[in-house]
């Protein structure tokens, strides 16, 4: 299977935006998405934290995804950019060890 590039993944999420008239019926409504996007990170941590399996967490994880690509196309951004924009950022920073785990962060000190 080609991996999927965002474009691909960004033209499907379009459809499916399309096909549901998300604009028109109130699904691109800022807030609103911030709630559903809300609504799957806690089912992202209940898979964590009930020890269901990888299928669902993937599957969870897939529907934050689909949800932040919505919400580009919602506030009319360009995620890919962001993407690559904040990378490059983040791998300028340094790390370190906060409370016994890994953070990479912009350190004061
Ligand atoms: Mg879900």
């Amino acid at each position: 299977m080609n991996p999927s590039s965002y474009q691909e993944m960004l033209a499907l999420v379009q459809s499916f935006h399309d096909k549901h008239d998300l604009r028109r019926a109130g699904g691109e409504d800022l807030a609103y998405r911030v709630a559903l996007m809300a609504e799957e990170l806690g089912e992202i941590s209940a898979c964590v934290t009930k020890g269901k399996g990888k299928d669902q967490l993937a599957e969870e994880c897939a529907d934050l995804l689909i949800l932040l690509i919505g919400t580009a196309i919602a506030a009319d951004f360009d995620l890919d950019q962001a993407f690559q924009t904040k990378m490059g950022r983040l791998s300028t920073r340094k790390s370190k060890i906060v409370n016994g785990r890994i953070r990479v962060s912009e350190f004061s000190e």
